[in-house]
C-alpha cells in the first residue's frame, strides 16, 4: 500500500515567489493541499491537475472545531496514502497552530516534515524598508500577538513595554482591529507617545499598503486599511530605508 506523508509548509507573506524551493515542490507534489486562506493563486496553480484541493479557511464553524476537521482530514488523507501539503501563510510555526498539527499528526503515527516559510513578520518590515535590527541602534526585536485572547498584562506585553521604553523594536502580529487599545494600553504604562511606529497592511500583495506614525497616531494613520497587517514600533522605523 502506498504510504501517506504530510508536508506542513509555508507558503510565505503572500507573494507567489516568497515560497521556499522546496515549499513549492511538496506543492506540486501532493495528492491533496489543505490550504488556508489568503494562499495566493500563484501558489495553488503549481498543484497537479489531479490534486484535490480543500480550502481549510472557508469551512465554518468555531475556530476550534475548524482546527478539528483540519486534524482529522490531514490524518484522513494520509491514511489513504496521500502525499498531504498542509498550506499555511508566512511560516507554519508562527502563530498558525502548526504546533497543534504536527503534535496532532505525531499521536496519530502519521509521518510528517515540517517546511519553513518565510514570515510576515520578517517580510512584512522588509517590504517597508525597515531593517529590525541595525548594528547602531537596536539589537534585537520581540514579536508578539496583539489578538483579542492575549491581554496587556502578559509576560511578552511587560517585556514588549520594556523593550519599547529602551528604544527597541516590536513587532505585532494580529494587531489591526485593536490598535487604539495597544496604543492606550502602551501610551498609560510610560511608552514615549512620539515613538515612530508603523503599520503594512498586506505585505508583498499588490495591494499592499504602509502608513507610518507613532504610537500616538498611528490608529488615525491606520484608517480605512484591511487584514492582514503588522504594526511595527521603535525607533529603528526612523531609519527606514526610502524606497
Ligand atoms: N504564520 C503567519 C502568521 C499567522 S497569524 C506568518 O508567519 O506570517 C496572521 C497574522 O499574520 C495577521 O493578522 C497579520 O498580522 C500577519 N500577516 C500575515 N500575512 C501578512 C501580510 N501579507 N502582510 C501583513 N501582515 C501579515
Amino acid at each position: 500500500m502506498k504510504k501517506g506523508f504530510v508536508y506542513i509548509v509555508g507558503a510565505g507573506p503572500g507573494n507567489p515567489d516568497l515560497i521556499t524551493v522546496k515549499g513549492r515542490r511538496c506543492v506540486r507534489q501532493a495528492d491533496v493541499i489543505l490550504h488556508d486562506r489568503l494562499i495566493h493563486p500563484g501558489v495553488l496553480g503549481e498543484a497537479r491537475p489531479k490534486a484535490v484541493l480543500v480550502d481549510a479557511g472557508k469551512r465554518f464553524g468555531h475556530e476550534d472545531q475548524q482546527q478539528a476537521e483540519i486534524h482529522n482530514l490531514m490524518i484522513k488523507y494520509a491514511r489513504e496514502g496521500n502525499i498531504v501539503c498542509r498550506l499555511k501563510g508566512g511560516d507554519p510555526f508562527i502563530f498558525g497552530r502548526g504546533g497543534e498539527e504536527v503534535a496532532v499528526l505525531k499521536a496519530a503515527g502519521v509521518p510528517y516534515e515540517v517546511v519553513p516559510g518565510v514570515s510576515s513578520f520578517t517580510a512584512a518590515p522588509a517590504a517597508a524598508g525597515i531593517p529590525l535590527t541595525h548594528r547602531d541602534y537596536t539589537h534585537g526585536f520581540l514579536v508578539i500577538t496583539g489578538s483579542r485572547s492575549a491581554g496587556f498584562e502578559t509576560p511578552e506585553w511587560r517585556a514588549a513595554r520594556d523593550l519599547l521604553k529602551s528604544g527597541g523594536t516590536v513587532v505585532v502580529l494580529m494587531g489591526l482591529a485593536r490598535l487604539g487599545a495597544i496604543s492606550a494600553s502602551l501610551k498609560g504604562s510610560g511608552c514615549d507617545p512620539k515613538t515612530p511606529a508603523a503599520i503594512v497592511a498586506r505585505a508583498t500583495w499588490p495591494d499592499e499598503q504602509i502608513r507610518f506614525g507613532t504610537i500616538d497616531s498611528i490608529h488615525e494613520d491606520a484608517a480605512g486599511l484591511a487584514s492582514p497587517a503588522i504594526l511595527v514600533l521603535g525607533n529603528v522605523i526612523a531609519f527606514r530605508m526610502e524606497s
